[in-house]
């Protein structure tokens, strides 16, 4: 497959190449391979972008919801339709096995470009009625978006901002993670293909330099950031300085917890689904695992059992599940914390090292008998580590799963129903999961509270935070006025 894009930027409909930018090398994460190269945006790109989302913005506001949402329900049926060879590029980008790439990157792209080019008819402002007066609101795009991305899911996230961006009439400008640059330019190829007008859809790739730069540029009324906390901090203040709009989706240590009465296997594939799922390296994964002390040592032996099944391979082998890690600096922080796991006196009872091959695979690991004190209890690792935490009643796991600065997820495990709806109302997470882990539809609002990030992405929720509201009261009558 050809995984060098035609150039490194796509601006205002069409591929624009800078080689004065900073070089960067794309590697395969299962070899180490480079398999392109692209070039950090200048500040001449950045403002042919900015200019061109401007400038395309207002018409693209004026149109009718009907004829935004036509256009993006067309990108959604073409992402569909090439399903298959986005996610090849997107295994090529990430190393995340092409099992996974086919049904969880550009299949949930499209969904998003499904779900809001249908809701985008539907935007609609109240009528308030005041005696012989009335208020009138009308629902406003903010302008131009800024979408910056983190490098677990380069698609999702490129649509995930652009889709609701676009279906409320802004234009965006997505600067992907720089350890995977090439799958958001696919997406804005066939945004244009779809029938988008050119500059609503923007490209540029580089570092953290280019995002802040993006997001410091006066023109830009919305920042929208997957990543993690101190990026967070760092953006949503410099976002505050000029009194922008902020969606942020950060990082996350959350609890999941497993009662005595759990089903066995379900609880396990949960865990497994919440830790090991591309390699670990998922946001909302639930990396502490309460787990009550009368299932402890069953939930540790089948989850030893049924890790005898991973399958660390060629991940464009459709029987491979689980990939390298995405980068080696990545590696080398997992493995960092692995030793960590080892000196605090957690116990390994999985994994652990590293393969003894080109790329950067790791081994999915547990740690069993760990503490709250630990790192690898405290620190969001991104990586295939799941620390297993022991407990004994209720109310100690709730007070024990919410002492962590973060709030992005979490998942109880029980057939009790009473005690899975009373847990979950008490942790304090944006995204909950009961008798399941990570699901992500585009019906569900999806983000975090506390360090965890600020509005939502997915559901009608997603609208709030790509809209304004403008109000007009209505006088009928005489104005009266003091004099
Ligand atoms: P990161 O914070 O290092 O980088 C994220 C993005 O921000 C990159 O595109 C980077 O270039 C850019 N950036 C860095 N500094 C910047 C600055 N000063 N101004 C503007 N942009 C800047 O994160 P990462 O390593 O790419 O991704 C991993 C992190 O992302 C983890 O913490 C993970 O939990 C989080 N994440 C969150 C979600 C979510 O939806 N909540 C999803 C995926 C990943």
């Amino acid at each position: 497959m050809e995984t060098q894009p035609k150039a490194s930027h796509f601006i205002n409909g069409t591929y624009v190449e800078d080689t004065n930018g900073t070089p960067i090398p794309v590697i395969y994460p299962a070899t180490g391979e480079v398999i392109a190269t692209v070039y950090a945006a200048t500040p001449e790109v950045l403002d042919q972008a900015v200019s061109a989302a401007q400038a395309a913005q207002e018409a693209w506001g004026a149109m009718t919801g009907t004829e935004r949402g036509r256009i993006l329900r067309r990108a959604a049926d073409l992402m569909r339709a090439r399903n298959h060879e986005l996610s090849v590029l997107e295994t090529y980008d990430t190393g995340k096995p092409l099992q996974e790439t086919l049904v969880a990157d550009a299949t949930s792209g499209a969904d998003a470009l499904e779900y809001f080019g249908g809701l985008a008819a539907t935007l609609t402002g109240e009528h308030i009625p005041l005696g012989e007066d009335w208020v009138y609101t009308v629902r406003e795009p903010l302008g131009v978006c800024v979408g910056i991305g983190a490098w677990n899911y380069p698609t999702q996230i490129a649509c995930w901002k652009g889709a609701p961006a676009l279906a409320c009439g802004n234009a965006m400008i997505f600067k992907p993670s720089e350890t995977t640059p090439l799958c958001a330019l696919k997406v804005a190829e066939i945004l244009i293909e779809a029938g988008l007008p050119a500059g609503l859809y923007n490209v540029v790739q580089g570092m953290g330099e280019v995002g802040g730069a993006l997001v410091t540029d006066p023109r830009v009324d919305k920042v929208s950031l997957t990543g993690s906390v101190p990026t967070g901090k760092k953006v949503y203040a410099a976002a505050a300085s000029g009194m922008k709009h902020v969606t942020m989706e950060l990082g996350g240590k959350s609890p999941l917890v497993i009662f005595d009465d759990a089903d066995l296997d379900n609880a396990v594939g949960g865990a497994i689904n919440g830790n090991f799922y591309s390699s670990g390296q998922v946001c909302s994964n639930g990396t502490r695992v309460f787990v009550q002390k009368g299932i402890k040592e069953a939930f540790l032996k089948r989850l030893a059992e049924r890790l005898e099944n991973a399958v660390l391979g060629d991940p464009l082998n459709e029987d491979t599940n689980f990939g390298p890690m995405v980068s080696e600096r990545q590696m080398e922080i997992v493995k960092s914390y692995i030793a960590k796991g080892n000196e605090e006196g957690a116990r390994l009872v999985a994994g652990g090292g590293q393969l003894d091959k080109e790329g950067f695979w790791l081994e999915p690991t547990v740690f069993a008998d760990v503490t709250d004190d630990m790192t690898i209890a405290r620190e969001e690792i991104f990586g295939p580590v799941m620390a297993v935490l022991d407990f004994e009643d209720e109310a100690e796991v709730i007070a024990r799963a919410n002492d962590t600065e973060y709030g992005l997820s979490a998942g109880v495990f029980t057939k009790d129903i009473s005690r899975a709806h009373r847990v979950i109302g008490k942790l304090q997470a944006g995204s909950c999961f009961i008798n399941s882990y990570n699901d992500a539809p585009v019906e569900a609002p999806f983000g975090g509270v506390k360090a965890s990030g600020v509005g939502r992405e997915n559901s009608k929720e997603a609208i709030q935070h790509y809209s304004q509201v403008k109000s007009v009261y209505v006088r009928m009558g005489d104005v009266e006025a003091a004099f």
